[in-house]
C-alpha cells in the first residue's frame, strides 16, 4: 500500500470488510477507511473524501484485483444510475451481509441479550419488485466518464430516467430500468419520444423551466396500472394529444392523471393530481386484504415482500382474539388493519392527516369496523388520557422512521408496559438503541430481517419483544 497525500489517494488497498449504508472498508495504521462501490476481497485505489484521526472516508477510483465471489451485474447502468449498487454480488451474499449488518447493529449498538435470529426472509423475485417508480424528464445528460469531451456527445440533450448522486441538474438517460415490470420502460420512452418528435420543452431544473418534468408510475399485482404525468406548466393544447397517445399505445393503463407542478421542487403534496382517465386510484392485495392507492398515498414499494414482512409482524405479535392492538407510526393503517382479524380492537396513529384519511377508507373497504386511525404526532397523541380512552395496549406494534423512535415514545411504552411489543424497523442502527432502552423493562425473544429492496444495503428487521416478569 502507498500514499500518495497531495491527490489524498491510497493505492492498493485490500477491502477486509462491510460496513454500514453499503460501504466497506479497510484497516490502514489503526484507522479504518470506508469505502463507497467496493466489496471485501477488492484491492482498489481510494480516493479520500475526509480524513480523520481514527477514521476516513473515500471512493473506489480504481480495481486493481477484483474480488473473486463478483458477478456481472445484469444491469448496464450499473456504477451510473446511482441505484442497486450490490449488483455485483450474488444474492445470496446481499443475504448473508444483510441478515450480518442487522446482528452486528444490535449486538454492538442494542447490546442486550438476543435469541437466535431467524433466517432472513429474501425476496422471490429479486428483479421488477418495486411498485411504484418515478423517473424524471431534464434537458441535461449525465455523461459517463469516457463520453465526457469526446464531440459525438452533449451534456445539452433532453433525456429520461434518474438524477444522479450528488448533480441534482443531470440525469442518466435510461433504456431499461430492472426495477418495475413491463411496461415501465415503455411508458418512459414513448412520452420521451412523442415529446421530442413534438418538439415539447423537457425541464430546465436550473432556471425551472420546461414542461416535461416527472412521471409517476404505480403498477400493482391486482394488474391495476397508475400514471400520473407531472408537467412544469399547463398547455392543455400540448398535454391532450400527449395522453391521449399514451393511452392508445398502453391500453393496460386503469388510471391515468397529470399534475401541474410550478413550483421549484419535486414533491407532490400540495399538489392536485387530475384525472384524465379512470377513476384515480388503484386497488392492490395484500393477501385477501384491498388497499386503495391513490397518487398521493403510502404504500409498501415491494408488494410480494411487504406482505411478508406483515406475516412476520403478525406472527410475533402472537394474538388470539382477546387483544388491543396499537399500530404506531401507522401510515396508511395498513399493517393494523392486516392483523385485525386476530385483534379485539385496533387503534392506528400517523402524522400525516391524508395517510389517515387512507387507513379509514382502506378499513370500510375490507369491512373493519374495529379498526380506529388518529393523526398526529405519536409522543403527543400516545398520553395517558388516550391510553384510558381507547384501552391499555396488549400489544403495541411499532414502525417508525429511520431515525427510530422519539425517546419520550420509549418512556411511553415503559411506561405503559405493553405485554407485548413488534418492532419494525427500516434501520438497524436506530432500532439498536432503542432496543437498549427498552431493555430496562423488555426481553427481545424473536428477531427476523425481511429483504424488501434486493440489490440496495436496505434491510427491514422485525423483533418480538416480551415483558419481563415483574413488570
Ligand atoms: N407502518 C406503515 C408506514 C411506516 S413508515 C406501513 O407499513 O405502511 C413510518 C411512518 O411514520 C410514516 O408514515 C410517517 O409519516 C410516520 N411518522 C413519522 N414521524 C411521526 C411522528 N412523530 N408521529 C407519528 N407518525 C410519524
Amino acid at each position: 500500500m502507498k500514499r500518495n497525500n497531495k491527490h489524498r489517494v491510497l493505492e492498493n488497498v485490500l477491502v477486509e470488510d462491510y460496513a454500514a449504508e453499503g460501504k466497506s472498508l479497510a484497516r490502514i495504521d489503526g484507522k479504518v477507511i470506508f469505502i463507497e462501490d467496493a466489496v471485501p476481497g477488492d484491492i482498489v485505489d481510494v480516493r479520500l473524501s475526509k480524513s480523520k484521526k481514527d477514521w476516513a472516508e473515500g471512493k473506489a477510483i480504481n480495481f486493481r484485483q477484483y474480488a473473486s465471489h463478483r458477478v456481472t451485474p445484469f444491469c448496464e447502468h450499473f456504477g451510473v444510475c446511482g441505484g442497486c449498487q450490490w449488483q455485483m454480488l450474488p444474492y445470496e451474499q446481499q443475504l448473508g451481509f444483510k441478515q450480518k449488518q442487522v446482528q452486528d447493529n444490535l449486538q454492538r449498538i442494542g447490546k442486550v441479550a438476543l435469541p437466535p435470529f431467524e433466517p432472513i426472509l429474501g425476496a422471490t423475485d429479486t428483479r421488477y419488485y418495486r411498485n411504484k417508480i418515478e423517473y424524471t424528464f431534464g434537458n441535461k445528460r449525465y455523461l459517463l466518464p469516457e463520453e465526457v469531451g469526446d464531440p459525438n456527445f452533449s451534456a445539452f440533450q433532453d433525456v429520461a430516467g434518474y438524477h444522479v448522486k450528488g448533480l441534482f441538474d443531470k440525469i442518466v438517460d435510461i433504456r431499461k430500468c430492472h426495477l418495475q415490470a413491463e411496461p415501465t420502460n415503455g411508458i418512459r420512452l414513448a412520452l420521451k419520444e412523442y415529446a421530442i418528435s413534438h418538439n415539447l420543452s423537457f425541464y430546465d431544473i436550473r432556471n425551472h423551466i420546461g414542461f416535461m418534468r416527472n412521471v409517476q408510475i404505480r403498477f400493482c399485482r391486482s394488474g391495476e396500472l397508475m400514471v400520473n404525468v407531472i408537467f412544469g406548466y399547463e398547455d392543455e393544447a400540448q398535454r391532450i394529444p400527449m395522453l391521449a397517445h399514451l393511452l392508445e399505445l398502453f391500453p393496460s393503463i386503469t388510471t391515468l392523471l397529470y399534475t401541474i407542478n410550478t413550483k421549484w421542487n419535486d414533491s407532490l403534496f400540495d399538489l392536485s393530481p387530475e384525472i384524465y382517465y379512470g377513476k384515480g386510484y388503484v386497488i392492490e392485495t395484500l393477501e385477501d386484504f384491498r388497499f386503495k392507492i391513490g397518487p398521493k398515498s403510502f404504500f409498501q414499494t415491494n408488494t410480494g415482500q411487504g406482505e411478508r414482512l406483515y406475516q412476520v409482524t403478525r406472527e410475533y405479535a402472537d394474538l388470539t382474539g382477546n387483544e388491543i392492538v396499537y399500530d404506531l407510526y401507522c401510515g396508511t393503517g395498513s399493517i393494523g388493519l392486516f392483523v385485525s382479524r386476530q385483534a379485539k380492537k385496533v387503534i392506528g396513529v400517523e402524522l400525516i392527516n391524508e395517510a389517515i384519511e387512507d387507513a379509514k377508507e382502506n378499513a370500510l373497504l375490507n369491512n373493519i369496523l374495529h379498526a380506529e386511525f388518529y393523526a398526529g404526532d405519536v409522543i403527543k397523541i400516545c398520553d395517558d388520557a388516550f391510553f384510558d380512552q381507547h384501552g391499555r395496549p396488549d400489544v403495541i406494534i411499532t414502525d417508525p422512521p429511520r431515525a427510530g423512535m422519539h425517546e419520550k415514545l420509549v418512556e411511553k411504552i415503559l411506561d405503559i408496559a405493553a405485554p407485548t411489543v413488534v418492532y419494525v424497523s427500516c434501520n438497524p442502527a436506530t432500532q439498536a438503541r432503542d432496543l437498549n432502552l427498552l431493555d430496562a423493562k423488555y426481553e427481545v425473544t424473536r428477531i427476523r430481517p425481511v429483504d424488501m429492496f434486493p440489490h440496495t444495503h436496505h434491510i427491514e428487521n422485525v423483533a418480538q419483544l416480551k415483558l419481563r416478569a415483574g413488570n
